[in-house]
């Protein structure tokens, strides 16, 4: 069958070339460290921003900043891995609650800066404000991920006669090319033979069917 990818017995060996997977992840990976010091540059550019429009900024202007930066983060996290998490009706709840949380958390750490060391209002903003976005993306690892039951399911769903992508599972069976259109790799024939759930070498995937 013509303009699908299946699998069939072994033919000649190809090279091993893991870059491509390899690079997209490292990408990712190094895009979610980035958000830390993306988001404390954002922070110091508004607060510049504010203060040379006269004076140090109000209290008032300083919990804006805090929201625009929470926007900020929600968006940039959300996004990197949005692609790669199981929307299950629970993780969707999971993000939200664990956001609200974060946010009381961050308050009662502005109460007790406020009243428990008597500081200033605009340090209990600061240091208050601080906490709801690290607590929360720290909170989304553990919502956002996939659970050994989720991935026996999405394996066994799979069944025997599918390509799954070795990146993000999406199933690629019937594709014409081996890129998935889910995450984006690119794979050579390698990658989506030894990246297949409990599959051995004994099997190639061949791609239009003109090997
Ligand atoms: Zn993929």
């Amino acid at each position: 069958m013509a303009a699908a990818l299946h699998l069939r017995p072994m033919g000649a060996g190809g090279k091993v070339d893991n870059m491509g997977i390899m690079t997209r992840l490292v990408a990712r990976l190094i895009l979610a460290m980035l958000i830390l010091p993306l988001s404390g540059s954002l922070f110091v550019l508004l607060i510049a921003v504010i203060a040379s429009q006269g004076g140090p900024p109000e209290v008032y202007q300083l919990a804006i900043v805090w929201v625009i930066v929470y926007v900020f983060i929600a968006v940039y996290w959300v996004l990197l891995w949005c692609n790669l998490v199981c929307w299950t009706h629970d993780r969707m709840r999971g993000t939200i609650v664990s956001g609200l949380i974060a946010l009381l958390l961050g308050y009662l750490i502005a109460l007790v800066v406020r009243f428990a060391f008597g500081g200033p209002v605009f340090a209990s903003v600061l240091f208050g404000g601080g906490l709801p976005p690290i607590a929360w993306v720290l909170a989304t690892v553990l919502i956002w991920r996939e659970t050994a039951e989720e991935r026996m399911a999405r394996i066994t769903a799979a069944g025997t006669d599918t390509v799954l992508c070795p990146n993000c599972g999406y199933n690629m069976t019937g594709l014409r090319e081996a890129r998935c259109p889910e995450c984006g790799s690119v794979f050579t024939i390698d990658q989506l033979v030894s990246g297949q759930p409990q599959r051995d070498a004994s099997v190639l995937v061949d791609v239009d069917g003109s090997e």
